[in-house]
């Protein structure tokens, strides 16, 4: 039976008919399928949740008992049914957990793959294709100006910022759930074998990538001095925070801090001067443009369904490649992260 007589959309998100669950709602519901731990993927107060084990583990360190009151975690490939539904969870590579979630019912098959990216990361599982009759597909850099260069590319060019200024911090405004930790994953890769300074609201995630095996390195609190002074051991240093921080009073305490942010929207130049950014980093845990129609053809979705971004471009250009496109417009997820 074809997906579009099961999958609705209501108010609170995907419903499954079925097997009388949501797939990230974004409100409380009775039983939720979650893709990954992203705040407007993962909301407080569902009765059942089923999601990896680190995308709980994220919820709960995020949101204590509003995780939700049963919580079943499910393996990579691993089928469970769930009403009438077979859900399989297979990896998305966007952050440490993320999920596609694949659904079939009476031979119909649809992927809903929550946020996602292609290129490598250290601290994720690769994203794996699968066939399907439907795929829903996020389109937040669903615009062909939006190429992202590799990651080694971007780290380059600080490593080269740290060693022209070697008096001077770097502080790198980084998303506090998955960049962050990507970032300073991908910056041993990169040979950065020095302390890590990092903001205190990175902490608990750091710890939660740690329990789930990811090393990172020897990390050190970014605290300023006695009396605010800053310290002389961040004279060269790399710190990161999360991007709220680095316009802040605190990062101005840092030693003459050169403000870095990591994210796919640096790729807008005015929005990095206007954020005061002096080194904007494009590095995003979400696919890009190629990524996003090479997506598409690896996953020979006859329909592809678009959730949330910049769904106008991403609708033409799949139907120009002779796929059935439809904007969703699901209210309720943003960009966190990208
Ligand atoms: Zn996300």
């Amino acid at each position: 039976m074809h997906p579009e007589r099961w999958v609705q959309v209501r108010p609170e998100g995907l419903y499954v008919v079925p097997g009388d669950f949501y797939v990230d709602p974004i409100r409380g519901v009775a039983r939720a399928v979650v893709t990954h731990g992203h705040s407007d993927h993962s909301r407080a107060g569902h009765q059942a949740v089923l999601a990896t084990a680190e995308t709980l583990a994220i919820a709960r360190a995020r949101l204590g008992e509003g995780a939700g009151v049963a919580q079943q975690a499910a393996a990579y490939g691993e089928v469970i049914r769930v009403g009438e539904v077979d859900v399989t969870l297979l990896p998305a590579g966007h952050v440490l957990g993320s999920a596609q979630v694949l659904m079939e019912h009476k031979g119909g098959r649809i992927v809903v793959s929550g946020d996602y990216k292609r290129r490598a990361d250290p601290t994720c599982t690769p994203f794996e294709p699968v066939h399907c009759d439907v795929f829903v597909t996020e389109a937040t850099f669903g615009l062909p100006v939006f190429r992202h260069p590799p990651v080694q590319d971007e780290l380059r060019r600080l490593l080269h910022s740290v060693e022209l200024f070697p008096e001077r911090c770097h502080v790198v405004g980084a998303y506090t759930l998955g960049k962050a930790q990507r970032l300073i994953a991908e910056l041993r890769l990169a040979g950065w074998d020095k302390p890590i300074f990092v903001h205190g609201a990175l902490a608990q995630m750091n710890e939660v990538y740690r329990a789930c095996g990811i090393d990172l390195g020897e990390l050190r609190p970014a605290t300023a001095g006695v009396k605010g002074e800053p310290r002389k051991e961040l004279e060269g240093a790399i710190v990161v925070a999360p991007p709220s921080a680095i316009a802040d009073r605190w990062a101005r305490r840092l030693p003459d801090p050169v403000i870095c942010q990591a994210s796919g929207w640096m790729r807008v130049k005015q929005r990095a001067k206007q954020g005061g950014i002096e080194l904007p980093l494009v590095i995003s845990d979400h696919a890009d443009w190629d990524e996003l129609l090479q997506t598409l053809d690896d996953v020979a979705a006859p329909k592809v369904w678009i959730t949330h971004g910049r769904e106008e471009a991403l609708q033409y250009a799949a139907r120009a490649k002779g796929y059935e496109a439809e904007a969703l417009r699901l209210v309720g997820y943003d960009e966190e992260g990208a």
